[in-house]
């Protein structure tokens, strides 16, 4: 089969490679038909972390059920699904108390596409293998699109989860979103998931003007800065989404929190950062940051996609399958790869 690979010095290529069988009796066979480019492989591809050698790209997707084995039952062949990028067994003590981030079944930080978390492949390729197949696996609601799914398996539900549970708490809070490009698709699904849910006002701070463009689109007050402030405002639920290894953005956003209220980090950070942990205890900001637990979340999110209730068409920017090196050549917010018909 065919598979999207990147390359030791981040170059992309096609290549034949073997594709991959059932093993187990939970294992499934998928064909994606939808890939979306995660916000952390459109930042690899830019050179923002380490060189890896070279892996299976794509993890973020939408599929069809090829074959299954006999203890999967909630699928057979033909269903349309989202398969989480990352990889967990669905029944240790970690996944049943809703930390699939961190199962204990599978090597830490088992995920497709990175290539430095186990051998699980990657999306962009004719066939993927998914282990767990009833848990990892949920079907495509009636009159949702592969293309607009496509992301509910990483970054759509992680966005989901930097405001969904401030705003239950709070209905109508406003939400502050410090973007700034780290995860640009997750700034712009938190923006929209935000109004969607219900902020009275949504508040998005960013450098770059398409980006803002497509956050006023979405509901959001586009709020153009190109330095960290020390401060923007009180929201019980801030959002950081800059990704900026220094921490400053991040720290604007935890200081602009309001008493105990939610600050949710989405960035992928690597070594160490100072954070503003006397504002922090002075205002018991209530910080979360790490790998959402995506399984939980995605019922929720294909939810609101099937209410037709969250314009994830403003924000993607669809390709051909066939396309993909020449369309990440110069990623936008957020590229689709479809095989389909592009509408
Ligand atoms: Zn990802
Ligand atoms: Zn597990």
């Amino acid at each position: 089969m065919r598979q999207l690979m990147v390359l030791g010095d981040r170059r992309l290529e096609w290549r034949e490679v073997a594709a991959p069988k059932l093993r187990k009796s939970t294992d499934a066979l998928v064909r994606p038909v939808a890939l979306s480019i995660c916000d952390a492989d459109a930042a690899y591809l830019k050179g923002a972390f380490p060189s890896r050698d070279a892996f299976c790209f794509g993890h973020e997707f939408v599929a069809d059920v090829i074959e299954t084995r006999d203890d999967v039952t909630a699928f057979s062949r033909g269903d349309r699904v989202v398969v989480s990028f990352l990889v967990a067994c669905g029944t240790c003590d970690r996944c049943r108390r809703g930390f699939p981030a961190a199962c204990t079944t599978v090597p830490p930080k088992s995920a497709y596409g990175f290539g430095i978390f186990g051998d699980w492949g990657g999306a962009g390729c004719d066939v993927v293998h998914v282990p767990y197949a009833d848990t990892m696996m949920i079907k495509l609601p009636e009159g949702v699109s592969a293309v607009d799914a496509a992301s509910v398996g990483d970054n759509l539900s992680d966005a989901f989860r930097c405001v969904a549970e401030g705003l239950l708490e709070e209905p109508g809070a406003p939400v502050l979103v410090v973007a700034g490009g780290g995860a640009p698709s997750i700034s712009l699904y938190a923006a929209a998931l935000a109004h969607v849910l219900g902020s009275e006002q949504v508040d998005f701070i960013d450098s770059d003007p398409v980006r803002l463009a497509i956050a006023e689109s979405v509901g959001a007050n586009a709020i153009e800065m190109r330095k960290p402030p020390s401060r923007h405002g009180s929201y019980p639920v801030t959002v950081d989404a800059s990704g900026h290894p220094s921490g400053e953005w991040l720290s604007a956003a935890l200081r602009s929190t309001a008493p105990y209220g939610r600050c949710t980090s989405c960035g992928a950070y690597h070594g160490a950062a100072s954070l503003p942990v006397g504002t922090m205890y002075t205002q018991g900001v209530r910080f979360t940051i790490g790998w959402a637990n995506i399984q939980a979340l995605m019922p929720k999110v294909l939810d609101l996609l099937a209410q037709r209730k969250v314009p994830v068409q403003r924000i993607h920017t669809v390709a051909q399958w066939d396309e993909a090196i020449e369309a990440l050549a110069n990623p936008p917010a957020k590229l689709v790869l479809t095989r389909e018909a592009i509408a």
